[in-house]
């Protein structure tokens, strides 16, 4: 499977940074490269700083920040890396994630130092000018940080999000039509159930809505709110609600010991004694003695590639 994300240069290894070292994340090098193809992009090296080079930092207003020399105040890049990223988003739209560096007054996506004119520190208030700029060209892109990827909760959302956002743009690629919107809807009933419920209901009429004439408007409405929902990471009880709702499917053919196996592995679930792979095991072990078609289908079952372990965690 080649995935195609975006990444900061130097979280792959890349001997970019203002220093000639580099931030290389050995997890998403080698376990996420095995399954994403990374479009490497580093802003600093792209509008010819090299390395090694003075250091910048966020200047002014956190809002629409100068990017100035830390020691030589009248160095000031902001307008080349504007120009840059200007040039490059638009090339980036079969993008389905980025991976950014944190802190960077460039590549940070939030929580980067901002400075008054006179030196003083405002605080980690701000975000990178590319950064900022790739978050709102691409609202729907997933767009993480390479050090909270190291929390599994993020972790696995993050990746969650990119196959998820990765099937749509497949669809989109191909020509979307009534009835791909209605597939992927269905496909991700309890992905959507698990993260947000009230609005898995609400796009149900949304897409039935939709006509050949407005497929893509709808799809574009569907979409923003599809990807803003899996944003917000669910919880033991959000998840063990969806197991719930996935045991019903097997109470006509399960042994009342056997639904009681399940009852209790998804209790222990939500009180934290196992984690979220083991119900789920258990149910994908069901699903394959007493096949449901409409189950087979769920990206809830089978969100991402197994070996990255993502479910482990939870
Ligand atoms: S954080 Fe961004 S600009 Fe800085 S070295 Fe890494 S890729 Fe380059």
């Amino acid at each position: 499977m080649t995935i195609p994300v975006g990444v900061s240069s130097c979280v792959l290894g890349e001997k970019v940074r203002f220093d000639g070292g580099h931030k290389l994340s050995r997890f998403i090098a080698d376990e996420l490269g095995r399954h994403f193809r990374f479009v490497a992009i580093c802003p600093e090296m792209a509008i010819g700083m090299g390395t090694p080079r003075p250091t910048i930092r966020l200047v002014g207003h956190p809002d629409r920040p100068r990017v100035q020399g830390t020691k030589d105040l009248a160095l000031d890049v902001t307008d080349q890396l504007n120009a840059f990223t200007q040039q490059t988003l638009p090339k980036l739209a079969n993008l389905c994630g980025y991976i950014l560096c944190a802190k960077s007054p460039t590549c940070g996506m939030e929580r980067v130092r901002v400075y008054r004119e006179n030196g003083d520190g405002l605080g980690k208030v701000g975000v990178g000018v590319y950064a900022k700029a790739l978050m709102a060209f691409y609202p729907n892109l997933p767009v993480e940080e390479d050090g909270r990827l190291h929390d599994p909760l993020l972790r696995e959302n993050f990746v969650m999000r990119v196959m998820a956002y990765h099937q749509w743009q497949q669809l989109k690629a191909k020509g979307l039509t009534t009835s791909d919107l209605m597939a992927f809807h269905r496909q991700h009933k309890f992905l959507l159930l698990a993260h947000n419920q009230p609005l898995y209901r609400q796009l149900g009429p949304l897409i039935a809505s939709a006509s050949k004439d407005d497929v893509m408007a709808v799809a574009e409405q569907y979409i923003g709110r599809f990807m803003a929902a899996l944003k917000h990471p669910a919880s033991k009880k959000d998840h063990a609600n969806t197991l719930m709702h996935l045991q019903g499917f097997f109470k006509k053919v399960l042994s009342g010991a056997e639904k009681q196996e399940l009852a209790s592995l998804i209790d222990d679930y939500r009180q934290g004694l196992v984690p979220l792979m083991a119900p789920l095991t258990l149910i994908n072990h069901h699903l394959r003695l007493h096949p449901v078609p409409y189950l087979a289908e769920q990206s809830y079952l089978h969100p991402y590639p197994a070996d990255l372990k993502l479910r482990y965690g939870l």
